[in-house]
Parts: structure tokens; C-alpha cells; sequence
């Protein structure tokens, strides 16, 4: 629909980012129009109301590009916003993942206490590629005693079959693919 349109619209490639042979797609446009992500973030809200099929407790959103975005849906939909981060920045005790990237590996984190046990969590990252930041995503937040109603992300790179990566585990959602 419309917003789909003006979303994609807003999107900018960028060859060999962050090296070579990776065509990076830059979501920075959207964010330079305020009442575009108020519409996304709104439409993302609406989705979540209608299409997920129990209420959602939490939004959890990725470093760094999820912390964009995921607190407004979670105001939208009143219910605490959970950042997941990488190693080392959160204080206090944490649960964690790791994985693989292109980039060697990785490991995200979540505040042991974040979460109250059986909580539905939606998470929201800005792109799915090979999926194994949210595979990742899902395990830390699953590890943290919540519940993966959603995962949710803007862009998804569908030759790179993230969905099937993940589809096994929590259902999955996407605005945009190419
Ligand atoms: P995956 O783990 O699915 O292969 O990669 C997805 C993660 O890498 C996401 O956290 C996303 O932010 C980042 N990422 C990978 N490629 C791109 C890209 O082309 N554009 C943006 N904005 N993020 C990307």
C-alpha cells in the first residue's frame, strides 16, 4: 500500500558496505521524515494488535537499528521496550547468545531481570538477511524466560532465506522484501 511505497521510496543502497561485495541498504532516509516513521511505527503497532494472535507483553529491539524504531511501537502499544545488545553493555546480570556473522562472531545480551517469565515478546530489527542476528535474538530473549510471539523486521533480503532460518522456531514478519 501507500506506506509500503513510501518506505521502499526511502530506502538507499549503498555497493560494498560495510565491505566488499555486500550491497547495504541504508533505512537512514526514512528517519530524516518524521511523519513517516510515525506512520510506521503506528502501522507496525496495528499489525501487531491484529495480526499476532496474543497480546503483546514486550517489544524487544536489536542493536542498533531496532533501538530506532522498536521504542516507539512499544509506547504505541504501552508495554515496556526490551533493548538486546551487544556483549558487554548492559550492566547488571545477563543472559546471552552467540552467533555467526560474515564478520566473525557475535554475541547479543539481554538483562536476566527484563522480562517477566511467559512474557510475549515481539522483536524488532531493521533488516533480515541470513538470520542469524535474530535467530540469536530469539534465543537470548527465549533464554530470558519470555515467549517470541513476532519476530519482526522492516527488510527482508529474501535470497538469503533468513525466514526459513527461523520459520521452525516463531512466526515471522516483514513489510518490505526484495
Ligand atoms: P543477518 O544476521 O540476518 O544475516 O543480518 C541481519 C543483521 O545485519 C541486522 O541486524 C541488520 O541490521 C544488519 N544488516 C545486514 N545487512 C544489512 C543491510 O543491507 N542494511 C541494513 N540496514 N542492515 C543490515
Amino acid at each position: 500500500e501507500k506506506l509500503k511505497i513510501e518506505l521502499a521510496s526511502s530506502i538507499r543502497e549503498f555497493p560494498d558496505f560495510p565491505q566488499k561485495g555486500i550491497l547495504f541498504k541504508d533505512i537512514m532516509p526514512i528517519f530524516q521524515k518524521p511523519q513517516l516513521v510515525t506512520n510506521m511505527c503506528v502501522a507496525i503497532a496495528a499489525h501487531a494488535v491484529a495480526e499476532i494472535p496474543v497480546p503483546v507483553d514486550a517489544v524487544a529491539g536489536l542493536e542498533a537499528r531496532g533501538f530506532l524504531f522498536g521504542p516507539q511501537i512499544a509506547a504505541i502499544l504501552n508495554v515496556p521496550f526490551i533493548p538486546i545488545r551487544k556483549q558487554g553493555k548492559l550492566p547488571g546480570k545477563t543472559v546471552r547468545a552467540t552467533y555467526v556473522k560474515e564478520y566473525g562472531e557475535d554475541v547479543v545480551e539481554v538483562q536476566s531481570d527484563a522480562l517477566k517469565p511467559g512474557a510475549k515478546v515481539m522483536i524488532v530489527d531493521d533488516l533480515l538477511a541470513t538470520g542469524g542476528t535474530m535467530k540469536a535474538a530469539i534465543e537470548v530473549i527465549q533464554k530470558a524466560g519470555g515467549d517470541v510471539a513476532e519476530a519482526f523486521c522492516i527488510i527482508e533480503l529474501t535470497a538469503l532465506k533468513g525466514r526459513d532460518v527461523l520459520l521452525d522456531t516463531v512466526p515471522v514478519f516483514t513489510l518490505l522484501s526484495f
